[in-house]
């Protein structure tokens, strides 16, 4: 399937625009080592915060993240943070928090899909991906509100797959995803008194080695966007940035499309 044409990088499109939207700003964008995550916290890092990236296998990819935002003069930290280690969740988000002196945005980002006949379904998948989906997400969002202040953002990567149109073969994966919408919301209820906003973002088919524009189902999805093409990491970035921002000052509790016209 063809990727819709890239316009500019997300470090040329936040140059260009004057003072840095989050200056002073410390983020933390679980998986951060490649794909979305990658692209988001490099996003973030140009905009002007200070990003930790968590990562589970991709130690050299998160340590190329890092010298990349440190050379264009931003702090930059990796952590490696298994999200079905609870511990290890947890204190990621303190560690962060310790390392930059505060915490200001948390992006839930890391996520896997296991795809197939629902009957096939493993317990074993069940549990790894629950945890790594939603368990996961939980408890960073529960860590990092310890942190969080007025203006604190809480982001977390949901699914068209949850959302918008129901694949066969998707049953755990739209299941997990699908319990981002419930902890958003109801995040956005609770944390909103103390000026903390909480908000979800669901990508339709983006390019990355979860799924990649050339896989198997690629035409498919492709053909369901209004766009008929897959979208970059770079997109579901900006969208995110945009919420982290002041742009994101009175988006609580919403979800936002990133996906094309998914099923449009
Ligand atoms: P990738 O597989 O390309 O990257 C996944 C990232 O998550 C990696 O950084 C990986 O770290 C990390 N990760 C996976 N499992 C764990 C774990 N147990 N503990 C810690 N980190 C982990 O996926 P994408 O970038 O495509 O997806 C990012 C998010 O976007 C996911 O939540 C996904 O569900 C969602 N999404 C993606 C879509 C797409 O079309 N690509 C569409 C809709 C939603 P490591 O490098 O260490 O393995």
């Amino acid at each position: 399937a063809t990727v819709l044409a890239a316009t500019a990088t997300a470090v040329t499109e936040a140059a260009g625009h004057g003072p840095r939207p989050l200056a002073g700003k410390a983020a933390l964008v679980t998986g951060g080592s490649r794909g979305i995550g990658r692209a988001i916290a490099l996003r973030l890092a140009a905009d002007g915060a200070a990003v930790a990236v968590t990562f589970r296998s991709g130690q050299d990819q998160a340590g190329q993240v890092v010298k990349e935002i440190e050379q264009a003069g931003g702090r930059a930290w990796a952590v490696r943070a298994d999200s079905c280690d609870a511990e290890a969740v947890r204190a990621s988000v303190a560690g962060a928090a310790d390392r930059f002196g505060r915490l200001d945005i948390l992006v839930n980002n890391a996520g896997i899909g296991v795809l197939g006949p629902f009957e096939g379904i493993s317990l074993d998948d069940v549990d790894r991906v629950l945890w790594t989906n939603v368990r996961a997400p939980f408890l960073a969002a529960q860590a990092a509100a310890a942190h969080l202040t007025e203006g604190g953002r809480i982001i977390s990567i949901g699914s068209c797959m949850a959302e918008r149109v129901a694949f066969p073969g998707g049953t755990l994966y739209a299941t997990s995803k699908a319990a981002l919408t419930g902890l958003t919301k109801t995040l956005a209820r609770e944390l909103g008194p103390r000026g903390i906003t909480a908000n979800l973002v669901t990508p339709g088919p983006i390019d990355t080695e979860m799924n990649p524009a050339d896989g198997e189902s690629a035409a498919t999805q492709a053909g369901l966007t209004a766009l008929g093409a897959y979208g970059r990491a770079s997109d579901v970035a900006a969208t995110v940035a945009h919420l982290a921002g002041d742009g994101g000052r009175y988006i609580s509790g919403a979800s936002i499309a990133v996906d094309g016209g998914f099923a449009a």
